[in-house]
């Protein structure tokens, strides 16, 4: 701090010419890139094995943040571990913790390149017996559907895989999900056990418009031996980019969740532009092929209310028909309003009755509860900071991500 301000004071032809050093960051690489990483400071091949498996140890597990809290690896290559390599965690702009219990990070991860830093927004949600993280994968959105916010925002870059775990080690740090420092080795759980148990990644941006990022952090995120978190309880929810699909569940094996929001083309056209590149049959058969589909690891329709706009009971109707043959659940979402949207949320009446068709057609059909409204913790509703203090004083908004049955 102290330096920054002398360097204001100097001329500008004095200022030391100061070049952060590029360090390669090791959050997020797989397994394979961390082993070569390890030779770029001199590990020997037959010892790379063994030392991945130690940071990987430190990095999920114990869920360090410096080099010196790696206790069984020689100072000697710790130091050059620091002089080469980066494990830093994102800035934290700022928490937010909703009287539900819900809680909200703005984190800020360093400039890529010639970009700027970019703030990016993860949002936990407590419920009874789990918790679930939304995690962005994305900041901003190259689509454009009509209801969500962030499609009026343009893409700013994809995060890297790096980017979308340290999400999640932020937020296990902030919940105390990590072992003390002080637990017996073998001890990897904390005493009162984990509140994240799920992962969705529905915040920011479209997932598979970021597919290798996206499936090497989902990957390290259903890693046994590091964060451990089960893949029936990892989603990714995407707008229909259908030839990722498949690929996604082969690669993978994560739970899918679909962003139907209407079951006409004319009208899903509208709402979720990427119709128009892949309409609705060619979606529900990348649906049905995808793969480990049964009726215990079923498909997550989302599906959002908005007034006078896909919520008439012929609509419902037609969800049903349209989905008949899948394995399936329907989740109902209340619409987030944001300032300047055109839409309305349907009334909690409406939503109630499309859910008891749904219901009566044989589909479990939960409704999104409000969820963190005090602190606009909702989908659609990732924003920047800036953007946030605008619509805290025009309006009070609520829902998202209530419970479905699984997990
Ligand atoms: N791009 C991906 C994932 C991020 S959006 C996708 O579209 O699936 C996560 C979920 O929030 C999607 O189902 C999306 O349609 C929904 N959503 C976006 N804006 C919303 C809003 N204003 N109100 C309610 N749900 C919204
Ligand atoms: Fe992008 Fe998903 Fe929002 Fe559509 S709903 S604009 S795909 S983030």
């Amino acid at each position: 701090m102290v330096h920054h301000l002398n360097l204001v004071d100097m001329k500008a032809d004095e200022r030391p010419k100061i070049k952060p050093r590029e360090k390669h960051g090791l959050i997020g690489l797989s397994r394979e890139a961390l082993k070569d990483a390890l030779s770029v400071v001199g590990v020997p091949e037959k010892q790379r094995k063994m030392r991945a498996s130690q940071l990987w140890h430190w990095l999920y597990i114990r869920g360090v943040s410096s080099f010196d809290d790696m206790l069984n690896i020689s100072k000697d290559l710790r130091e050059k571990m620091k002089a080469h390599f980066d494990i830093a965690r994102p800035e934290i702009i700022s928490e937010q913790i909703s009287k539900d219990g819900t809680r909200k990070w703005l984190l800020r991860f360093p400039s890529r390149g010639a970009g700027k830093p970019v703030d990016v927004e993860t949002v936990y949600i407590p419920e009874e017996g789990r918790g679930t993280l939304c995690v962005s994968s994305q900041v901003g959105c190259t689509l454009t559907c009509t209801f969500c916010h962030t499609g009026t925002q343009k893409l700013v870059r994809n995060l890297t895989s790096g980017e979308i775990i340290s999400q999640i080690l932020v937020a296990r740090e902030k919940l105390g999900d990590f072992p003390e420092m002080d637990t017996p080795q073998g001890a990897i759980v904390p005493k009162e056990g984990r509140s994240i148990s799920n992962i969705v990644m529905m915040g920011m941006g479209e997932p598979l418009y970021n597919y290798d990022n996206v499936r090497d952090a989902m990957l390290i995120m259903a890693d046994g031996e590091g964060l451990s978190l089960s893949k029936r309880r990892i989603t990714l929810s995407t707008s229909g980019v259908v030839p990722e699909i498949t690929r996604i569940g082969e690669e993978t094996g994560v739970m899918l969740a679909i962003s139907l929001h209407a079951v006409r083309n004319e009208l899903r056209d509208e709402l979720v532009p990427i119709n128009k590149k892949y309409p609705i049959s060619e979606l529900l058969e990348a649906c049905r092929s995808y793969p480990g589909l049964s009726n215990a690891r079923r498909i997550t329709f989302e599906y959002v209310m908005l007034k006078g706009v896909n919520d008439s009971l012929d609509d419902a109707k037609g969800l049903v028909k349209l989905l008949k043959g899948i394995p399936a659940k329907i989740n109902l979402i209340p619409f987030n309003p944001w300032p300047g949207s055109q839409y309305e949320c349907s009334s909690w009446e409406q939503i109630e009755t499309f859910a008891d068709v749904v219901n009566h057609g044989g589909y479990a059909s939960p409704i999104r509860t409000p969820r963190g409204s005090d602190i606009l913790a909702a989908c659609g509703q990732l924003k920047s900071e800036s953007e946030r203090l605008a619509i805290r004083e025009s309006m009070a908004l609520e829902a998202m991500m209530g419970r479905d049955d699984e997990g």
